[in-house]
């Protein structure tokens, strides 16, 4: 039996519990408060009056346990979005942005580091996949926000670093870790995976057990701009994304997120709202308009306030719920899309060579 400390972080509460009763011959129910106790309150319950009686019990759990998350390196404040960035023990570093709002929080999250899917106007495209975070580092990534840097937040999204659906299997446990109401108690419906368009994963999703919320980027009013935005649209159109955006609201009730970045002369005229509007027509969604984010080195822009606006009136004369996503994490590269450590990306590119 493989005798290494088992990470909390990787487990429920129900796995962890049971695996050390395994291990221990028993003791689970004290593993099972050690859980609720870390996850909940970020420290270790063994001076619990609980655990007053556990004696050798609790010296084993502990002995037994990994409670050790990545190393938080970097805190980076940019008003009302700051970013924060884990370093793992591979030395890759993952980020995420804590977003401030009036009433409470969210936290973004990343699945991967760096990503493939090769959006054209994304920075963490630019990257490439470097690799998949592991359950225990997503969820890593909410211990730290709540219990180390005490962000008060009640939703997370997974819109950081990473295309979420291309790390199918560790996303969908760090949901059921951090939706463990034994655990870290995050609802599904608090969680919301945002995705490019991974059609395929999309109709997987809805058939979990737990089900998030699903944030989609279309990006684009037609299928030859999506083309050119984004890779994925060679696979799965902007038809077969209308399909599964139908199902996906039929069968869990839930309003979709549509995300679209506004990027000028490509995304931004009165006609491509009026196409945008067209395609959406029939779906339960809201949308959320982001402008892009100008970066050195990419060939876009962001388009002007005035257009901006007049994009923004025109899909509310459409009838659409709309919001204009002014992106809260500019200053500290933190907007959608723009992820991506510089510094990682330079010193990647120069010390490995491509795959
Ligand atoms: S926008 Fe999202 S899916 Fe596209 S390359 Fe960037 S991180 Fe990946």
């Amino acid at each position: 039996m493989d005798n290494s400390p088992l990470s909390l972080f990787a487990h429920t509460h129900a796995s962890y519990s049971s695996l050390m009763e395994k291990r221990l011959g028993y003791g689970r129910h004290h593993a099972g408060f050690l859980y609720k106790e870390w996850m909940r309150k970020g420290t270790c319950g063994g001076s619990d009056p609980a655990f007053a009686n556990a004696g050798d019990l609790l010296c084993s759990l502990l002995e037994q346990s990994d409670f050790s998350h990545p190393e938080l390196i970097q805190t980076q404040s940019g008003g009302e979005a700051s970013k924060f960035l884990l370093k793992a023990s591979d030395g890759l570093e993952m980020e995420s942005v804590m977003i401030a709002m009036k009433t409470s929080g969210t936290l973004c999250i990343s699945s991967q580091v760096g990503c493939r899917m090769g959006c054209a106007f994304c920075e963490t495209g630019r990257m490439g996949l470097l690799r998949n975070l592991t359950a225990a580092e997503i969820v890593s990534q909410v211990f730290v926000a709540r219990h180390r840097l005490n962000f008060d937040f009640n939703s997370i999204v997974f819109m950081g670093m990473g295309e979420p659906l291309d790390n199918y299997e560790e996303v969908m446990q760090a949901i059921r870790i951090l939706a463990d109401p034994q655990g870290l108690g995050f609802g599904v419906r608090r969680l919301t995976v945002s995705t490019s368009g991974c059609v395929d994963k999309i109709y997987r999703l809805m058939d979990e057990e737990l089900v998030p919320n699903l944030a989609v980027s279309v990006n684009a009013p037609r299928d030859d701009v999506r083309m050119k935005l984004m890779p994925v649209n060679r696979q799965y159109n902007m038809e077969d994304l209308y399909r599964v955006m139908d199902e996906y609201g039929q069968r869990t009730g839930r309003e979709i997120l549509v995300e679209y970045v506004l990027i000028k002369d490509k995304t931004d005229a009165l006609s491509d709202a009026d196409d945008l509007a067209l395609y959406l027509r029939g779906l339960n969604v809201r949308v959320n308009l982001i402008p892009y984010n100008s970066q050195s080195k990419h060939p876009f822009t962001t388009p002007d306030d005035s257009v901006i606006e007049a994009f923004f009136q025109r899909m509310r004369s459409h009838g659409y719920l709309t919001f204009l996503r002014r992106s809260k994490g500019q200053k500290v590269m933190a907007a959608c899309g723009q992820l991506g450590n510089r510094e990682l990306r330079k010193s990647f590119l120069i010390n490995k060579s491509p795959c």
